[in-house]
Formats: structure tokens, sequence, C-alpha cells
């Protein structure tokens, strides 16, 4: 091992090539190729293969990235596919959309003034190569077992927690109000961090393997949840959270001003080759436009760089709290900037201007106060500090809250929180009514990819446990 790993002192930390910001702009195409083989054995090479490696405890996964590295670094790329398949459903989609510098990468311990591992990209590679070389298959159950269970929702929490339940033999019916699986993978995250046919393979194979899907169905309006429950052994609640935040400033409601997840959305229908009356029309089509992007998260990246690619005459963001402050990830601000970007640090609207459609963003500049309880420093206006900023198209990028799904399901004994997520013994991952658990962000509010596989993957550990302890003797007599 000694010679081949620990080569960070020799070999300087290389990303794949990332496009040309000039060039990527025009296309919506991921921003970064994929590593050469020898370059991805090369950068795995540089791992120290730590006694206790600290990029594992912080992947919400635990994957045992210390092996991967090693394999790869040896060229035992199967092998590789293997061990990074063990522990993630999705590892392909994990090394696109994690944000490895605040996971795994931010916590590698290569001596210090030594750049992490790209293990991220390293992940990418091994299982874009399996999937090459036909390495990744539907899974086999050993045998066939009489349980069921209704998954809600087919977002990576629902799916994980369906794959796991169907490669050991259970019956599997997946229910989405969605035309296509995948959830905010499908329909949130834009094609120039996870192009959609990394994401329909996985769903082509799911099908193959045997995983029922009911699409175009929305529990709790085309089918009651309480037939659900009658229906399978178990139900798994994954519905995501999807209630957009909105600013109560003047003009919030002019033509013109529209919610980030709507924006989006088009964009991956159209990139799906969907007809998009909304966008047809320009409602949802940056081109020609001033955008003014409001929020500072990972949604709000996705929207700045999306109308750039629409080919937006100008593109800004505006955010309450500065740079150091911004709850997206630094990689893609850095990416955002790159592609043409501007940011409006420390600045937050006051209303949006125009007769029958938007024409400006009327904003106030902020200054960072005193921690406040949560320890976050508190943003206090200006007084006299307004200024205008030109916009045909607002897009609002806030954040998320849960929809009311009690009242939806019509379930009142479905105990929430005061956020409005699903309550859940974290032990056990059930809802307060029996038989039924809930993953994702549901439960944890707006979340991440990673953080929805390990509790889709957590919650199929626990369904079998219940209903194998609960309902199993009868369901299997039935055989
Ligand atoms: P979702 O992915 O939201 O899936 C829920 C599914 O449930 C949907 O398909 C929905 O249609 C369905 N559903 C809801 N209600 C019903 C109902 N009543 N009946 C039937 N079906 C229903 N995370 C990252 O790690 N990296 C990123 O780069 C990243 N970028 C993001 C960009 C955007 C724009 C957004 C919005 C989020 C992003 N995230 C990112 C967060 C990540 O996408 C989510 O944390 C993750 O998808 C949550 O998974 P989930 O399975 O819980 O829910
Ligand atoms: Fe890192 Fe995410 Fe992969 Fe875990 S799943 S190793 S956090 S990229
Ligand atoms: Fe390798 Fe870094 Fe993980 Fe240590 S922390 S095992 S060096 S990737």
């Amino acid at each position: 091992m000694a010679e081949r790993m620990l080569q960070f002192v020799r070999v300087p930390q290389q990303t794949p090539v990332k496009r040309a910001a000039e060039v990527r702009k025009h296309d919506f195409r991921e921003i970064y190729d994929r590593f050469r083989p020898e370059k991805a054995a090369e950068q795995a090479s540089r791992c120290s293969q730590c006694g206790v490696p600290f990029c594992q405890v912080h992947c919400p996964l635990n994957n045992n990235i210390p092996d991967w590295l090693k394999l790869t670094a040896e060229g035992r790329l199967e092998e590789a596919y293997e061990v990074a398949s063990a522990t993630n459903t999705f590892p392909e989609i994990c090394g696109r959309v994690c944000p490895q510098d605040r996971l795994c990468e931010g916590n590698c311990v290569i001596e210090k003034g030594f750049e992490s591992v790209t293990i991220g990209a390293v992940e990418k590679y091994i299982v874009d190569t399996a999937w090459e070389r036909g390495w990744v298959k539907p899974a086999r159950p050993p045998r066939e077992l009489p349980h069921s269970v209704g998954i809600i929702g087919a977002g990576p929490a629902g799916l994980a927690a369906a794959d796991q339940l169907r490669s050991r033999g259970w019956q599997v019916t997946v229910y989405d109000r969605y035309d296509r699986v995948g959830g905010l993978l499908i329909y949130g995250i834009p094609n120039f961090k996870l192009e959609k046919e990394v994401v329909l393979r996985r769903w082509r194979q799911f099908e193959e393997a045997g995983i029922r899907f009911v699409l175009n169905c929305e529990v709790g309006r085309d089918i009651p949840f309480a037939e659900l429950r009658a229906r399978h052994d178990a139900v798994l609640i994954a519905t995501g959270v999807y209630k957009a935040r909105d600013i109560a400033v003047p003009g919030a409601d002019l033509p013109g001003v529209v919610a980030a997840l709507d924006y989006l959305t088009a964009a991956n229908r159209i990139g799906l080759g969907d007809h998009v009356p909304d966008y047809e029309s320009g409602a949802l089509d940056a081109a020609g436009k001033h955008v003014v992007v409001i929020g500072g998260g990972d949604t709000a990246m996705d929207c700045v760089r999306t109308a750039v690619r629409q080919g937006a005459a100008s593109v800004s963001c505006l955010y309450r709290r500065d740079r150091a402050n911004m709850p997206g990830s630094m990689r893609e601000v850095a990416n955002a900037e790159e592609e043409g970007v501007g940011f409006v640090w420390l600045s937050a609207p006051e209303a949006f201007l125009g007769d029958n459609r938007v024409r400006a963003v009327r904003a106030v500049r902020m200054h960072l106060g005193l921690p406040d309880a949560s320890g976050r420093q508190s943003v206090e206006p200006i007084p006299g500090s307004s200024f205008e900023r030109k916009a045909d198209l607002v897009i609002k990028a806030l954040g998320f809250d849960p929809e009311d799904l009690p009242a939806a399901f019509g379930e009142p004994a479905l105990a929430v929180s005061r956020w409005g997520t699903i309550k859940v013994d974290h032990r056990t991952m059930m809802t307060a009514l029996p038989g039924v658990f809930a993953a994702g962000d549901i439960v944890r509010g707006a979340s991440l990819v990673v953080w929805a596989i390990r509790d889709g993957r957590d919650a199929a550990e626990q369904i079998e446990s219940w209903v194998l302890a609960h309902k199993a003797a009868p369901a299997m007599a039935a055989e």
C-alpha cells in the first residue's frame, strides 16, 4: 500500500477539468468533465489511509472512503464500485451534488498545507465507469416476500427505501404526484449540476427490479391516505418540503415576480423536452431580461446560473447578509461569479415596483448587528440607504416549508413539529401513527440529498423490523 498511497506530498490536488465559464454558460451540460482513468488513480493515491478517517465520519452515509480510494489507486475499479455502492443508493449523484466542502472533503485530514483528497469527483468517476461497463445491475431479490410497503414520494429518500426493501424481496409501490421519478433530483436541481439521464437510468433500473411506480397520483387528493394504509403492511411518507417562503413587501404579487421552484421546474422540464406554456409565453424564461434573484442559498445559486444560461441581459443576486454568512455553498457562489452573476451583498428588498408588471426592485442596505440567541448575527436596515435595481424578472428563493400534511392527508393524528415537519421517534423513524414511517426533508426540513438517502435507508431497516414483529406471521402464512 505504502508506495501507492500517501502521495499527497508529491501530487497536488486536482479536480476534473471545469469547462470554461464562457463556454459552459451557453449550455446546460454539467460543468465538470470526468477524470481520465490515470488522473482518478493519481488523485485517489493522495489519500493517507487514516486510522480514524474523518472523511468517513463526516459523510452522512459513513461511506468507506479510504477503501474505495485505495482500490481506485490500484485500478481495481469493479471492487471500488462494490464498496461505494454498499452504503449509498446513488453514489454517482452524491459525487455530483453533495457539498463536499462541508462534508467529507472538508474533514479530510491530509496534513496542513496540502489540500484535501477530491473524494466526490473520485466517487462519481467510479460509479459512472460502473454504469458504462454494465456493472450496475437492477436488484435481484433472492426470493419474493409477501410484505408490502407503500412509499409516498419518489425523491431520494423514498427511492433509497424502495431500493433497500425491494432488494430483500418486498413488494414495493411508490406513489408520486409528479409524472417522473426523482423528486428534486429531476425537477429541482438543474442539469448543469446533475444531468437528468443520470436520474432517468436509475428509474429504469428500479422498474426492472420490480418496484411499481404510480405516478401522477397525489396522495390525499387522487387516493386517500387511509386507503394506502389499508393496502400496505407499512407506509413511508417521503414527500419533501415544497411550500415556498414568501416576502411580505409591496408588489410581491406583480407579474414577473416568480417562485424559484416554478422557475427551475420549468427549466428542467424544457431540458427534458416537455411543453411548458409558462416558459413558452416568456413568463418563466429569463432570455433578454434583467433578472434579480432574492436569497443566498443553493436554490438561489441554481436560479442565477439558470438565468445566465437562458440568455438574461443581466443577473444579480440580492442577499441580506454578506458572503461569509451566506448559507449557499462557496463553490457554487464561485461558479456563479465566474459565469457573470453580480452579487449585491447586505441588501434586502423593500418593494417590487411596476404597474402591470415588475420593472425594478427597491432595496435597502443592511448591516450586520450582534449575534442573536441562535448565534447568528442579526441584520438591520440602514436608514436612508434605499436604492433601485432594474428588473424584468424577480425570482424569490427564500427557502421552503412543509405543506400541512395532516390536513392534506385527512389525518389529524399525524403529529407535526411547530415547523410543520413530521414528528418521528428518532430510534424507529415511526410517526405517531402505527406502521407509518417518515424520512427525508419532510422530517428534517429542507436538507441535502445525501441525508435523504441516509434516512430512506434507515427507514427501510425500521420498516422491516416493525413489519416482521407486527405483521409477518399472517402474511407469511398466506404465501
Ligand atoms: P424530494 O426530493 O422533495 O421528493 C419528494 C417527492 O414527494 C416529490 O417527487 C414529490 O412530487 C412527492 N410528493 C409530495 N407530496 C406528495 C403527495 N401528497 N403525493 C404523492 N407524492 C408527493 N441537495 C444537495 O445535496 N445538493 C444540491 O446541490 C441540492 N440542490 C438543490 C437545489 C434545489 C433547487 C432544491 C430545491 C434543493 C436542492 N437540494 C440539494 C436539496 C435536495 O434536493 C433535497 O434535500 C432532497 O431532494 C430531499 O429528498 P426527499 O426525498 O426528502 O424529497
Ligand atoms: Fe462525500 Fe457525499 Fe460521497 Fe459522502 S456521499 S463521500 S459526503 S460526496
Ligand atoms: Fe484519506 Fe483524507 Fe479520508 Fe484520511 S481523511 S482517509 S486522507 S480521504
